[in-house]
Formats: structure tokens, C-alpha cells, sequence
């Protein structure tokens, strides 16, 4: 099952892993609104769909006033967005995410699977953050780092290690960062996630660890062991096929 970026946050916030101020919205008013709760700008206003590439497509824009906020808020609502992730039809935007602004120092790549050919959660790391991530795999496979975790074992400090030097994580960050592997991991296991990417996790300008975009997976074989997550689905966003299917248990 996916779930929104701002779900996915909310999940991140309870877990103490680092994400930037925001709010969801449903409204150009409620836009304004999750503004000024802010406080400052510049802001950024995010389309939430169930995929990813909304920055290319124009689903993610910058605002630095409260009169554009109003105007990306009024674009990027009701569009049709088209990524390389929805299929040329497109997904109708329906909520945004408003989001503090963050200043970018770099830019990195962060994810957990599972991989079942060694039962083990593989965490996948690259400097190369921000980018399609598959574009990496194929052009530059020797910049994706993957770290075998045995579940039984759990994380422990040499795996946190090998990611951050692989990342080249400055030592000022080190402990955040070892901070954020563990609690992902917790995140990850206690919630039957099949995947959680984080593109792009970032080095702030004062450097800060912060995750700037969220995508979780659950399982959806593990949901009836989490009734406190079937809230957080999204029938809009799922096949209607999907979710006929689903509703007979298929
Ligand atoms: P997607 O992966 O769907 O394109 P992201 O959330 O990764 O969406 O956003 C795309 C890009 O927009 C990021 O790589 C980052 O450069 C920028 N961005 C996103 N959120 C913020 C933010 N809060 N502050 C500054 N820049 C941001
Ligand atoms: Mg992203």
C-alpha cells in the first residue's frame, strides 16, 4: 500500500527522523493557511499524488510571498500532472503539501528494501541524490552503495558506517545521521514497509540531515497487523480494478 508524501512525514515526525515544517492542504485558502503557520518564506508547494518526478513536471515550485503561494497553490491544484511515474495520463492533484524552504548544501540518495534472495533489508545509498535513481543504476552503478542488514541482527554501528563514509557524511553529521539509519530502520521494520526512499536526503546549508522528499510502501499482506495505518490509504490514488479487487479480499 503507498501513502502520500505528507503521510509518509507525519510517520517520519513520529520516529524522530528529521523532516522539514509543513502542512497538507486541500484549498488555495488552506494553502494560505499551512503558510502562515509557517511563518517565514520562502515556501515550497508539493503536489501529492502516489508518484514520484513531480519536480520535472511541474508539481513542486517555490513561493516567496503569500501572493505566490496563491498562484503556484491555484496551478498545481486540479492539474493533471504528468511524470514519468503516472503514465501519460497523468493523476489529478487534489492536496499539497506546504513546506518551509530548506537551503541545500547537497543533495543525497537514501533508501531501505527488501531483498528477498538474502532475506535481509538492503539499504541503498548514493551522493547522487535528487536524481531518478534508476538513471544512476544504469549509467553509474559503481556510486549506489548497498548495505545488507540481517533483520534478527538489526542495525548496528559498523552498517551505519559503511553508509556514511560511503556518502562521504561529514563528520559534524555523523551522529544525526547514524540517528536517522537506526530510527528508519525501526520505522521499517515495525511497520512491515517493503520500501521507504528518501530522494533527496539533504545536507542543509548549516549541516543538518533532513529528509526533503518521503515515499513509504507497506506490504499490503502485513496491513491486518496495522489497523492504525488502513487510515492513511488512498482510494483515489489506487487502480479502481485495485481496489474492487481488494474489497473481496482478492
Ligand atoms: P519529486 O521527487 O517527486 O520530484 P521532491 O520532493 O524530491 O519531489 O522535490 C523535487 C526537488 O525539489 C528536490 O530534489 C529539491 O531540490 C526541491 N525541494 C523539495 N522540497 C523542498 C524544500 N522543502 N525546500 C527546498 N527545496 C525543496
Ligand atoms: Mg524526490
Amino acid at each position: 500500500m503507498k501513502i502520500h508524501e505528507y503521510q509518509a512525514k507525519q510517520l517520519f515526525r513520529q520516529y524522530n527522523i528529521p523532516v522539514p515544517e509543513g502542512n497538507v492542504a486541500f484549498s488555495v485558502g488552506g494553502a494560505k493557511e499551512a503558510t502562515q503557520n509557517i511563518g517565514s518564506f520562502p515556501v515550497v508547494v508539493k503536489a501529492q499524488i502516489h508518484a514520484g518526478g513531480r519536480g520535472k513536471g511541474g508539481g513542486v515550485k517555490l513561493a516567496s510571498s503569500m501572493d505566490e503561494v496563491q498562484t503556484v497553490a491555484n496551478e498545481i491544484l486540479g492539474m493533471t500532472l504528468v511524470t514519468h511515474q503516472t503514465g501519460p495520463e497523468g493523476k489529478l492533484v487534489k492536496k499539497l503539501l506546504i513546506e518551509a524552504g530548506q537551503e541545500i548544501q547537497k543533495e543525497l540518495y537514501l533508501s531501505f528494501l527488501v531483498d528477498r534472495a538474502t532475506a535481509s533489508v538492503v539499504i541503498m545509498a548514493s551522493q547522487d541524490g535528487g536524481m531518478d535513481i534508476e538513471t544512476v543504476a544504469e549509467k553509474t552503478p559503481e556510486r549506489i552503495i548497498k548495505v545488507h542488514v540481517d533483520p534478527l541482527l538489526g542495525i548496528q554501528g559498523y552498517h551505519i558506517r559503511q553508509v556514511a563514509f560511503g556518502l562521504k557524511m561529514p563528520p559534524v553529521a555523523m551522529k544525526q545521521f547514524g540517528a536517522l539509519l537506526s530510527n528508519l530502520f525501526r520505522l521499517f521494520v515495525e511497520n512491515d514497509c517493503s520500501l521507504v526512499e528518501i530522494n533527496p536526503l539533504i545536507l542543509t546549508s548549516t549541516d543538518k540531515v533532513l529528509a526533503l522528499d518521503a515515499k513509504v510502501d507497506f506490504d499490503s499482506n502485513a496491513l491486518h497487523r496495522h489497523k492504525e495505518l488502513i487510515g492513511l490509504r488512498d482510494l483515489d490514488e489506487e487502480d479502481p480494478l485495485e481496489v474492487e479487487a481488494s474489497g473481496y479480499n482478492l
